[in-house]
């Protein structure tokens, strides 16, 4: 097997993309058509031949990675992906070639162990009690808390609501879901959350909003409100979201107000935190976060701003024991499903997936490269960035945001223009200067960028602002042309 060769070579076209990527050298993003892309590549030849090693492995990954886009790059200001750690790549690596599975514990005892050690670093990041590592005190009725990593929050989201829903209506798994269950949205919430109601069998439409500001964040002085308007249409709400922070504009939900709400209503509360939980770390931002201890669920993604690669997702529960009971499987699979000695822990009941991603290697690695300091750093920089970008471009006589971010998204426009902004973007990708994503904001389309690149600077932002007036020229230049 010329696995060293092999790996040496991956290690060198990496470290190639790597530099070219924060040098800047090559675009951030270069899309090319799909076909040109499997013919250039040879996928054909490949498929049917073999033989990817050695010099034509080196050739291929040149080829392969040069129709990547570039999260490293400082032009980077894309979705919110992590520009992973080099150190979180080797972990994903490393568990890939070993594939031990983290769903029970025989087929990967170290994987299983870091994820549960993750998990208790998780949730007293987030102020819960740890589960206890010796086994003789895992009493099933102890109070502490739990949670598992699984792919993305998307999943994530779901399960915490399934969960919910379990703990609202003990017989669902049984008797299947009542006609009268909702969720309680903010307006702003991310849309997994809906899907997640279309999974259900609850259905988006069962779905009640409640009331937020300006900012899309939740007003509490109108929950009262909106549940009870909720509860006199009959309907019974498995939880309430809270977005910490949002996915459109990075706006933090009072989560402190919001949660002695719930408490005084014995609501479920669930943070959705997917992008800013990681504010935890932070001594500045964690703030934000003030009195998500008091949630029910939480979910934390590492794959945005941890520098984790994508994907690794944190369900945590305040008590463990919703989420040893919310998935109940009546189903035989008495080949999983056994009395057995064994000297670890067991995720599979945690899941809605059987297999299991090794899912801890991917973020214990760039912890333990980092520490969780220098993990905490990169927030606060990536954070104070788009703060110092807001004060820049929210003084320009020409452009206007939306908010004040919170986090490390951060929205404008050109200001009294809600025509181009699509036009912008779309030239900004096709010359592969820079990637920026766009947003719908009560009603408004704006330019929105996040960063994630360490690379990126204040610098950038002020080329960028030249970069989308020169554009916006060329626009004007050409609708006048056409009208002539
Ligand atoms: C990104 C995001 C999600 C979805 O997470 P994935 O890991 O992409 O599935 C859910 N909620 C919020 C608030 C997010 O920002």
């Amino acid at each position: 097997m010329p696995f060293e060769a092999d790996i040496t070579i991956v290690a060198q076209a990496l470290d190639r993309f790597y530099n070219d990527s924060i040098s800047a050298r090559k675009p951030v993003i270069d899309q090319k058509r799909l076909d040109q892309v499997v013919r250039d590549l040879d996928l054909e030849y490949y498929a049917k031949k073999g033989g990817l090693e050695g010099k034509k492995l080196q050739l291929f990954l040149d080829k392969y990675l040069a129709y990547n886009t570039r999260l490293h790059h400082p032009a980077y200001l894309g979705h919110q992906c992590a520009a992973p750690h080099y150190a979180a790549a080797l972990g994903t690596f490393v568990n890939a070639f070993t594939n031990n599975v983290s769903s029970i514990y025989e087929m990967g005892p170290a994987s299983v162990c870091m994820e549960y050690f993750l998990i208790n670093w998780m949730l007293e990041k987030v102020g819960w009690k740890k589960a206890p590592t010796t086994l003789a005190h895992r009493v099933k009725d102890q109070d502490f808390g739990g949670g598992v990593l699984v792919d993305g929050g998307s999943l994530a989201n779901l399960t915490a609501l399934v969960i919910a829903r379990s703990a609202l209506v003990p017989d669902v798994w049984e008797k299947g879901t009542p006609s009268n269950l909702s969720i309680l949205l903010p307006s702003k919430g991310h849309y997994s959350l809906a899907k997640a109601a279309g999974v259900m069998g609850i259905g988006a439409e069962a779905i009640r909003f409640v009331d937020v500001d300006e900012m899309g964040a939740i007003r509490p002085d109108r929950l009262q409100r909106c549940y009870k308007r909720t509860l006199q249409e009959g309907k019974r709400p498995i939880a309430l979201v809270a977005n910490a922070c949002s996915t459109a504009v990075g706006i933090y939900d009072p989560l402190d107000e919001i949660a002695d709400f719930c408490q005084e209503n014995a609501l479920w509360m669930h943070v959705d935190g997917a992008h800013g939980a990681s504010a935890l770390l932070s001594n500045t931002y964690g703030r934000l976060l003030k009195g998500v201890e008091k949630a029910d669920s939480l979910v934390w993604d590492a794959h945005k701003l941890l520098q984790t690669p994508s994907l690794c997702a944190a369900l945590l529960l305040r008590d463990h024991k919703h989420l040893d009971q919310g998935l109940q499987i009546s189903l035989d699979a008495s080949y999983l499903f056994h009395q057995k000695q064994q000297p670890g822990f067991d995720f599979i009941h945690r899941t809605l997936e059987t297999t299991k991603s090794g899912l801890g290697e991917k973020l214990f690695f760039v912890l333990g490269a980092l520490g969780e300091r220098g993990l905490g750093k990169y927030i606060d920089r990536q954070y104070g960035l788009a703060l110092q970008a807001y004060d820049y471009i929210n003084e320009l006589v020409d452009f206007e945001c939306p908010v004040r971010p919170q986090s490390n998204i951060l929205c404008f426009k050109i200001k009294g223009d809600s025509k181009t902004q699509m036009d912008i973007r779309q030239r900004l990708t096709d010359e592969g200067r820079y990637y920026i994503t766009t947003v719908l904001f009560n009603g408004e389309r704006y330019l929105r960028l996040v960063f994630m690149s360490e690379r990126t600077t204040l610098a950038h932002i002020k080329d960028l602002i030249g970069e989308i007036r020169k554009i916006r020229l060329s626009l004007l230049k050409d609708a006048k042309e056409q009208l002539l």
